[in-house]
């Protein structure tokens, strides 16, 4: 139903003086309306048909007010969805099927978490045990789960849980220095903006609970950050290679950064005997390093 539809309904609507009309044409905009907040502000269709909120016939004012209820959540709805950055804008018509008088309130199952997700935003409880600190570090892990994460909040508790119960059992049943201290680092990784791919493995159980609560902080870095490691470590093999292998230093190569001629070498048997050697340059002027063979 259109803009003009919807006012020449409401039009008749207002014409009309006994039940049945009004009923019919009621049932009309309640199955027809697509709501959306720019159709509602256009037409003003729902303060017209507030006005028959409490009408002396019940089955008037009860559809009325059914009506006005599923426009309302149909309207939120799409203000939050409009709120997502990330939103693939989706037409209110095809996604606020609310208009259909016996779709239910929205389920969980489709809900999109805008707010910063926490326990308490999401309606979760956290308070499994008698002790508070349990709690609250289940809590503290919820939270840090729950970043930029889409799962649904019985999903991330019963992943929080495993990881604290996990890390308590260690401890050997009770609330330590250490059992404060791993789950401090724990909730500190997982919340990490840069580190996705860790709340990926736990939540879709790549990885288990009891796993997770033995890994470094190197296992729990972001790959990203473990390629920087690596390179870190290749670098120093590196420096440590060339400081023992005899340097030479040659106009023969160019570096490739700077242009500069003044180049440092090394040559080394990296893989079998029978293929060439590897030569390491260092450019003495800017640094700059590569290899070749
Ligand atoms: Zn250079």
């Amino acid at each position: 139903m259109d803009t003009k539809e919807v006012k020449s309904t409401i039009s008749n609507l207002e014409k009309a003086i006994d039940d049945t009309t009004i009923l019919k044409l009621l049932n009309i905009l309640n199955d027809e309306v697509k709501p959306t907040e720019k159709l509602l502000r256009e037409t003003k269709v729902g303060v017209v048909v507030n006005k028959y909120r409490s009408n002396d016939n019940v089955e008037i004012s009860s559809l009325v007010k059914k009506m006005i209820k599923n426009w309302r959540e149909a309207v939120q709805n799409e203000k939050n969805k409009s709120k997502k950055p990330s939103s693939t804008g989706s037409t209110p018509a095809s996604s606020n099927s609310n208009s259909n008088a016996n779709t239910p309130a929205p389920s969980t199952t489709t809900t999109k978490f805008t707010g910063p997700r926490n326990p308490k935003n999401d309606g979760v409880n956290v308070n499994r045990y008698d002790n508070s600190t349990r709690n609250a570090c289940i809590s503290a892990l919820y939270t840090s789960l729950a970043t930029d994460r889409e799962d649904q909040p019985n999903h991330i508790l019963t992943i929080a849980t495993e990881i604290e119960s996990e890390v308590y059992k260690g401890e050997y049943s009770k609330v330590t220095d250490g059992y404060r201290n791993k789950l401090r680092t724990f909730t500190m990784n997982l919340k990490n903006k840069k580190n996705p791919e860790l709340r990926e493995r736990l939540l879709s159980r790549q990885i288990s609970a009891s796993k997770f609560i033995k890994m470094t902080p190197n296992e729990m870095a972001p790959e990203s950050l473990k390629k920087e490691i690596e390179k870190l470590h290749k670098q120093n093999l590196f420096d440590a290679q060339g400081a023992t292998e005899k340097r030479a230093v040659t106009d023969r190569f160019t570096c490739g950064k700077c242009k500069h001629k003044k180049v440092s070498y090394y040559q080394m048997q990296t893989r079998s005997a029978d293929e060439p050697l590897t030569t390491f340059c260092t450019c003495e002027n800017c640094g700059n390093r590569w290899k070749f063979s």
